[in-house]
């Protein structure tokens, strides 16, 4: 029965797009490029359960850099370190995808590992008088392909 599951699973990468699996934005854990690593942030970090974190800088969707928990191994919440420079030491690049993207695409980036295990969600708004634009409208991740891979959810430890 699994392999069946996955055998239709796979077929399934190729009609299915990145929009369908994302996460939406307003549905992700992020943080401002302004914030302070103090005690209460660090702590909300944590509780998130999420290793990694974009940085966003003023807008939402105005996505900079990401910061993984392990970056935060070295810091001292009695310090205060701004995000901000923490970022600066770690450089963490941002992918970018577009949300028509089909599955086995995906699959196959996240393979190449060029991109990380993480990229975020890009799409051209055209609505409106204005030239179009590239917004962000969500992440998404290995996982996220995986699981309509095998047709099941992945439970996080
Ligand atoms: P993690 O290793 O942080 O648990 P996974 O890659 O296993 O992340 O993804 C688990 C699920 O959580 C996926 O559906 C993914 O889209 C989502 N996800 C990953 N990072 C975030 C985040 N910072 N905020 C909200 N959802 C996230």
């Amino acid at each position: 029965k699994n392999e069946v599951n996955i055998i239709s699973g796979a077929l399934e990468l190729r009609k299915k797009t990145v929009a369908d699996v994302m996460t939406h934005i307003n549905d992700a854990f992020m943080l401002s490029l302004d914030a302070v690593l103090d005690f209460e942030t660090v702590s909300q970090i944590m509780n998130s359960g999420y290793s990694r974190i974009p940085v966003y800088d003023g807008d939402r969707k105005n996505i900079v850099t990401l910061l993984y928990i392990k970056d935060l191994a070295f810091v001292d919440t009695d310090d205060n370190t701004p995000l901000k420079t923490l970022c600066e030491f770690y450089q963490n690049p941002v992918h970018f995808v577009f949300e028509d993207y089909t599955l086995d695409i995906m699959f196959n980036q996240f393979k190449e590992g060029t991109i990380g295990h993480i990229a975020f969600v890009h799409r051209v708004n055209n609505e409106g008088d204005g030239d179009p634009f590239y917004e962000t409208v969500g992440l998404v991740t290995l996982e996220d392909v995986i699981e309509e891979l095998i047709q099941a959810e992945i439970v996080d430890e």
